[in-house]
């Protein structure tokens, strides 16, 4: 059995794994796409150190540097369960399709998230080419240009107010007839110039020309009426959807919306498991805040470790 089992391989992961293998515990690490969501995006800018790099370089960065260590690092493989020690230092189970399993002293999980998509013709082609998720991490790209977010949730006003400081304008679009942002949000939004509200909206089509975004069609709901919005970009924010539906029936406690309930160590309610980055109540879904959280609990994993009995 392992000491450490981390589950998932994307920053976080990659990060606690490096930590515990730079205790000496012999750690595992598994995962389906090593990289994470990273390997969806191109220019990473807010990485600091490095002020510059793409997805799939920072990705394969990722991986060298867990190649480094003795880490024991089993690719391509989704976990399916997780079932917890029945005693105190005892051990746990994450299992792997219908027969396969690993047991481990103290699991860590780093299974992150995946953005909520609009589901319209253009949305997929377009992804990085005008269609973001992240405005901490493009808005720069837009300065100076028009663009859309999707969704009036706290997300998406809190999205425009940070854009509306950085592009030339700002059209928000929400399905219901009322935005569900906070009020001192919605009043902050309101007060900026250079944007504007469209309710009772759904968008139906993102319009390119082969290689960027150029407009955005919606639909009035109210009345059906078929619209176009010229435009550069579109930031979609209607969800994010941590990857925490395998641990239904594991025990480990989910917050609202299906994040894994983590203390300020990276605990969780289950001795020996500890969870971080996206799939985590951890505010801020970032790379940096990823690892950092990633090395909080591989240190609490080393604290539990050296303070538990091996039952
Ligand atoms: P993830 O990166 O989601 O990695 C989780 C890994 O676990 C994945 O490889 C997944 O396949 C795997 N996994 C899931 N379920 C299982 C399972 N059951 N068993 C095994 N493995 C599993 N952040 C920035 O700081 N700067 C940026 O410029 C930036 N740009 C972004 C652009 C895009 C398009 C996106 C989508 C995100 C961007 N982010 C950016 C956010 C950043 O990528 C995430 O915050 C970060 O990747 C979270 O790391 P993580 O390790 O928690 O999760």
């Amino acid at each position: 059995p392992y000491e450490v089992l981390v589950i998932g391989q994307g920053p976080a992961g990659a990060a606690a794994s490096i930590y515990t293998a730079r205790k000496g515990f012999r750690t595992g690490l598994v995962g389906e796409r090593f990289g994470g969501q990273v390997l969806d995006t191109m220019a990473i800018e807010n990485f600091i150190s490095v002020p510059h790099t793409e997805g799939p370089k920072f990705a394969a960065a990722l991986e060298q540097h867990v190649g480094e260590y003795e880490i024991d690092v089993i690719k391509n493989q989704g976990a399916t369960a997780l079932v917890p020690a029945t005693t105190e230092g005892g051990l746990h189970t994450v299992t792997f399709g219908e027969d396969a399993a690993l047991k481990a002293r103290s699991v860590i999980i780093a299974t992150g998230a995946k953005w909520r998509l609009m589901g319209v013709p253009g949305e997929e082609e377009y992804r990085n080419k005008g269609v973001t998720f992240c405005p901490h991490c493009d808005g720069p790209l837009f300065k100076g240009k028009r663009i859309a977010v999707i969704g009036g949730g706290n997300s998406g006003v809190e999205a425009a107010i940070d854009l509306a400081g950085i592009v030339d304008h700002v059209t928000v679009i929400e399905f219901m007839d009322e935005m569900r942002a906070d009020g001192v949000l919605q009043d902050k939004l309101r007060s900026m110039s250079n944007v504007d509200v469209i309710l009772g909206a759904q968008t139906t089509e993102v319009v390119g020309d082969g290689t960027q975004v150029t407009s955005l069609k919606y639909k009035v709901r109210a009345t059906g009426e078929l619209k176009e919005l010229p435009l550069s970009g579109i930031f979609v924010q209607i969800g994010l959807l941590p990857t925490t539906d395998w641990l239904r029936d594991s025990g480990v406690e989910l917050a609202a919306r299906g994040e894994i309930a983590v203390n300020g160590r990276g605990e969780t309610n289950v001795p020996g498991v500890f969870a971080a980055g996206d799939c985590s109540t951890i505010p801020y879904k970032q790379i940096v805040v990823a690892q950092g959280s990633g090395a909080s609990a591989a240190l609490s994993a080393f604290d539990y470790l050296i303070r538990t009995k091996q039952a």
